[in-house]
């Protein structure tokens, strides 16, 4: 709460903002401008007092309503906008459908970097304020400090504030209170400068490369556009000129949609519009944004995660100023402030990551479609496999569907897509490795011969994912989490997936002391070394977070690279090798368990399966030469396999939504998952029991309220979790059932996480 002995020589009047603070609360709070004609804008940053704090909010809205206390507004930290009106009406759509603080959710929409929350003011010291002066006389003054680009971005920041404060104060005198008080940001409390220089003596200023920089575009030649393609094409343009309307282009794997993206987003920009696409993860892809940049040179901005702060904030000015035209990025671009919006992308719009798994838990491909809405654009969802929700969405005539039914190389296009064979485990059990069937063995075997490429996909990494005592029993686990650890050969350590904690190979077991520990079962590490072993002059690689991780963007680019140049014969991996990949060499691929992910205890588990696995086949035969896909699973008579045998998207679509709204789930309802964790187990049941009751009480009988329950992971990061899920077809009950919940006091160190549509059962 803002505390009460509001303070500070005030003038009467002034102009009254509604401030989002960057905290999790939900009330936004009014404060003063004290001079009206501050050129104070909609979505500017600024930070105001809060109780003994002072914190970093957004101007979200202007009131006439004084409160009783009022506190004026200490300082906008940026002159310019943070957020632009139509990203703030997303937020504030966002903030209300999602169940999430304003200010929350405003500082998700921020570009890294920007995300000052609960910001300390701090001033030059006596030494920064020497290195000024002598910076200002021409010397070398912060220059000469190594510094990394937080520090050098916070000095430039104290110095432009200094500089614009003693200009302000010498075209208003005294009366500038704004100018007064920016004048106040370099004197007041605080030595952190002092003290973080002083820390990081030393350290070299991040050297990351921005976009990767290719030289002017050749003009590329483009390809005739297929029949489908055209047609596409032609319905879209038309359509965006319509304002508002969103498309599922629902093409199979290699069916041209990129090309159809690629061509309307030109008309776009010769209509001097904007345009924004979304990808699932940008650092899978580099071949996307290559064929972006092939085709828009400077006038796209990609957004990857490994973009430096400053590099991303530039990015956004860019985009904000309306130098560049189209931002290419994942979930989080949604948000990328590009100016006239007349397009936005969302491609392979079924795949999870989409999904904000922690913090404001939004849906980038949803907010997608609500931007396009208010922005009176078009939005274009791309899917060889679309999700059930947007398959209802066509259903239901809101959203409309283009078919790209044939693959648009001309030569691949004159065949349908490779049937899927399937290897029944049971009857043709896998030879010695314990892994590869002898039929997969032989399509490899010739594959290698003939020089063509094969893909291997086990969605698993590491060596072995268990390590099982086979004296007692016993399972290691995670000290953490309740999870198995994974056996780890490269680096032979055991590492928990889900907490990332890493311990050595016990040589006895934990438990009962015997040295009778054995690593069970196959990850993606394991696979590789038996193809190696079987296949001594095959050039074998792999790829998954643990040889492409998270920051080693180049690694990736490395692997994907060599495999596109053909000088890889093997390439194995996790879903890392599903992902839109165009491989012109690759004409077998194998996939080697999808049982594991056929059978967690999750209502979309028949629906990811077929995805992945239609997705994965859809690397087989792109090029000149056909493609066969072979599956080796247990269970060949799960439905979505049945329908993957003749890739029949429909049919088991169809079957699909009947089961989902038999049972009551999305699309036919809609879910709230509350999560609940905790230190102390006992706590967190009790907390679950409470928010349950509290859950049905507002509820009513519109709400169906499942739970409590544990969550399948039990225990992460020594957190107890439980889950309660609420679902039903009356949003506004839904919601009145979630408020209700998250309403509940809650023991100290309890947490209660408001999931609105729910993507993960974890
Ligand atoms: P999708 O996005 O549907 O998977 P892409 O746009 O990546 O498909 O196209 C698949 C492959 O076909 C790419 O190599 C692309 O360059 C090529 N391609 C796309 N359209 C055409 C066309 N009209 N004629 C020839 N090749 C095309
Ligand atoms: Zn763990």
């Amino acid at each position: 709460m803002p505390d009460t002995n509001a303070s500070g020589p005030t003038s009467a009047g002034g102009l009254l903002v509604e401030v989002a603070v960057a905290l999790p609360l939900f009330e936004t709070f009014t404060y003063r401008v004290p001079r009206a004609d501050a050129g104070l804008t909609l979505g500017a940053q600024v930070i105001v007092p809060f109780g003994p704090r002072k914190v970093t909010g957004f101007v979200v809205g202007f009131t006439d309503q004084a409160p009783r206390q009022l506190k004026d507004i200490e300082e906008i930290v940026a002159g310019e906008p943070a957020l632009d009106e139509s990203i703030m009406e997303l937020c504030r759509w966002a903030a209300a459908y999602y169940l999430a603080p304003f200010g929350e959710i405003l500082r998700a929409a921020l570009p890294q970097g920007e995300r000052a929350s609960a910001a300390k003011r701090v001033r030059l010291t006596p030494q920064g304020e020497r290195l000024l002066a002598q910076e200002s006389a021409g010397a070398m003054g912060f220059a000469s400090l190594a510094l990394d680009d937080a520090d050098r971005a916070l000095l430039k920041r104290l110095r432009v504030a200094r500089s614009l404060s003693v200009r302000a104060l010498e075209r208003t005198g005294a009366a500038g209170r704004l100018a007064a008080l920016q004048a106040s940001a370099l004197v007041e409390v605080g030595d952190e400068v002092q003290g973080r220089v002083g820390r990081r003596k030393v350290r070299p200023a991040k050297e990351q490369a921005l976009i990767a920089p290719e030289g002017p575009a050749p003009a590329p030649t483009l390809p005739v556009l297929t029949q489908h393609q055209a047609e596409a094409l032609r319905v879209l343009d038309d359509a965006r000129r319509g304002g508002y309307a969103t498309f599922l282009l629902h093409g199979i794997t290699g069916s041209g949609k990129t090309e159809v993206y690629l061509r309307l987003i030109a008309e776009v920009r010769q209509a001097g519009k904007g345009a924004l696409v979304l990808v699932p993860e940008i650092a899978l892809t580099p071949q996307l944004a290559a064929r972006f940049r092939a085709r828009f040179g400077d006038d796209v901005a990609v957004l990857h995660s490994g973009l430096a702060p400053t590099e991303r904030r530039a990015a956004w000015r860019r985009l904000r100023a309306g130098q560049v035209g189209i931002a290419l990025g994942a979930r989080s671009a949604v948000f990328a402030p590009v100016r006239d919006l007349a397009v936005v992308v969302v491609d392979e719009e079924h795949d999870g990551s989409f999904k904000q798994e922690d913090g404001v838990r939004y849906h980038a491909r949803d907010l997608a479609v609500v931007r396009a809405q208010k922005a009176g654009a078009l939005a274009i969802l791309g899917s060889a496999t679309p999700s059930l929700e947007t398959y209802h969405n066509v259903e239901l005539g809101r959203f409309r569907r283009l078919m790209l039914p044939t693959r648009a190389n001309p030569v691949a296009a004159a065949r349908p897509l490779p049937p899927l064979e399937i290897v029944d485990l049971r009857q043709h059990p896998p030879g010695r490795d314990g892994l590869l069937s002898p039929r997969l063995v032989e399509a490899m075997t010739a594959n290698l011969a003939a020089g063509e490429q094969t893909i291997l996909f086990l969605n698993r990494r590491g060596f072995s994912p268990l390590v099982l005592c086979r004296g007692c029993g016993n399972i290691v686990r995670c000290n953490q989490c309740a999870v198995s650890m994974t056996y780890h050969q490269a680096s032979n350590k055991l590492v928990c997936h889900y907490c990332g904690d890493t311990t050595a190979p016990p040589s006895v077991c934990p438990k009962c002391r015997r040295p009778s520990l054995e690593r069970m079962g196959t990850g993606t590490e394991r696979v590789e070394s038996v193809v190696r072993e079987r296949f001594p002059t095959a050039r074998v690689a792999r790829l998954d977070r643990d040889t492409a991780g998270v920051g080693r963007a180049s690694k990736l680019d490395a692997v994907l690279a060599s495999v596109a140049k053909g000088d890889v014969d093997i390439l194995v991996g996790t879903q890392m090798v599903t992902k839109g990949h165009d491989f012109a060499g690759v004409t077998l691929v194998g996939v080697l368990l999808p049982d594991q992910g056929m059978h967690l205890p999750d209502f979309r588990a028949a629906e990811r399966t077929f995805q992945i696995l239609e997705q994965v086949a859809g690397r087989a035969g792109r090029g000149e030469r056909p493609g066969r896909v072979i599956v080796q699973t247990y269970s060949p008579d799960y439905p979505a396999i049945v329908a993957l045998l003749t890739h029949d998207y429909e049919g088991f679509v169809r079957d699909e939504l009947k089961r989902r709204q038999e049972a009551r789930y999305p699309p036919f309802a809609r879910m709230v998952a509350l999560r609940l964790d905790g230190p102390d187990a006992r706590s967190v049941e009790a907390a679950a029991g409470q928010i349950c009751e509290a859950a049905r009480a507002a509820g009513g009988g519109a709400v169906r309220v499942l739970g409590p329950s544990e969550a399948p992971i039990a225990i992460l990061r020594g957190r107890t979790r439980w889950q309660v899920w609420l679902s039903g077809t009356d949003r506004g009950a839904l919601v009145v059932a979630a408020r209700g919940a998250a309403a509940v006091p809650l023991p100290r160190g309890i947490r209660l996480a408001v999931d609105v549509d729910p993507q993960s059962v974890l």
